[in-house]
């Protein structure tokens, strides 16, 4: 197992090892367990607007605990919960959680943060998703605007007519889309007239080295006019020092997410991290 990702938490299961056979089949029935015991927690990732230097919302963003192999991170239990469809239940839990969170925010006042989830393409192509985020906002009293659906380009590439009609229904309650990862899926682009999307989230890729690799800034200016073209704003993923800030600002990048401003955090660590951030008048 690595230790990588951060911190102190290790990784019995890799994507490599767990996503055939009896692995597989070793973490499937642990996340069965996990879902009944609720072992998942999410953490939040401030999303930063880059201009006002302001804190606009969080991703959530989840990790398992788990009982005996400690903190698991996505990319080591996602692909198997998407495999076994288990991803369902899961991302359920995980939008739950998420709208309660923000409604608590709200209530508190600790301002008018909005919460974006990431949603996997099996939780879209079932027949009640719009209904279960509609009954999940409204449950909470959460209005549709605060919350944001993260999703992979690869999502919206099935271009059905049921796709078209599930995420109209969910921007009418006012509920907004970003693109995640954007320019590491397809190079068709012709979803991005099809839905009402609003954010574009330029993959870290394109970011981490932004300011010493002049191709990527090539290819972020060009992703950054185009969106502004369509009307969609940019959220660069994966900021992690000042040079890259001040490149982003140039180009005129409305929203920032990284290590630079913090890595995701607990509850607690993000609600500290809101009140003394948006205390300044920067
Ligand atoms: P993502 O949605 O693209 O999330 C961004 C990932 O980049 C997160 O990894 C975050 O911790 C990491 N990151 C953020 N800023 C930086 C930075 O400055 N430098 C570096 N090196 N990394 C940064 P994380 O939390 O491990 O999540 C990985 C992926 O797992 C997410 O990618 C998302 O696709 C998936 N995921 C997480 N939570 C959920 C969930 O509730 N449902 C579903 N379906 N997928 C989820
Ligand atoms: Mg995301
Ligand atoms: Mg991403
Ligand atoms: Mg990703």
């Amino acid at each position: 197992y690595s230790k990588s990702q951060g911190g102190n938490s290790f990784h019995f299961y890799n994507k490599e090892m767990n996503i055939h056979g009896h692995d597989y089949l070793n973490v499937v029935s642990d996340l069965r367990k996990a879902i009944v015991e609720e072992q998942f927690v999410l953490m939040y990732q401030p999303k930063i607007n880059i201009k006002q230097n302001r804190v606009t919302g969080a991703e959530a963003l989840i990790r398992w605990e788990h009982p005996q192999k400690g903190l698991i991170f996505p990319d080591n239990f996602i692909p198997q919960a998407e495999k076994s469809g288990l991803i369902v239940e899961i991302g359920e839990w995980a939008l739950e959680q998420a709208c309660k969170q923000c409604k608590q925010w709200l209530n508190e006042g600790l301002g008018e943060l909005t919460v974006a989830v990431n949603v996997s393409s099996k939780q879209l192509a079932k027949k009640d998703f719009y209904a279960k985020v509609k009954s999940t906002l409204s449950r909470h009293k959460l209005d549709g605007e605060y919350l944001e659906l993260e999703m992979t380009e690869s999502l919206l590439i099935d271009n059905s007519d049921e796709l078209k009609l599930t995420l109209r229904n969910l921007h009418q309650l006012g509920v907004h889309f970003s693109i995640d990862d954007f320019g590491t899926g397809y190079s068709n682009l012709g979803y991005l007239k099809e839905f009402d999307i609003e954010y574009l989230k330029i993959d870290r890729s394109f970011i981490s080295d932004l300011a010493c690799n002049q191709k990527n800034k090539t290819l972020v200016k060009a992703i950054i006019q185009m969106a502004k073209g369509l009307e969609l704003e940019n959220v660069a993923e994966g900021v992690e020092d000042e040079q890259t800030v001040k490149i982003l600002k140039d180009l005129n990048c409305e929203i920032g997410q990284g290590y630079y401003w913090s890595k995701p955090i607990k509850v607690d660590e993000f609600e500290s991290f809101v009140t003394s951030f948006n205390a300044y008048t920067h």
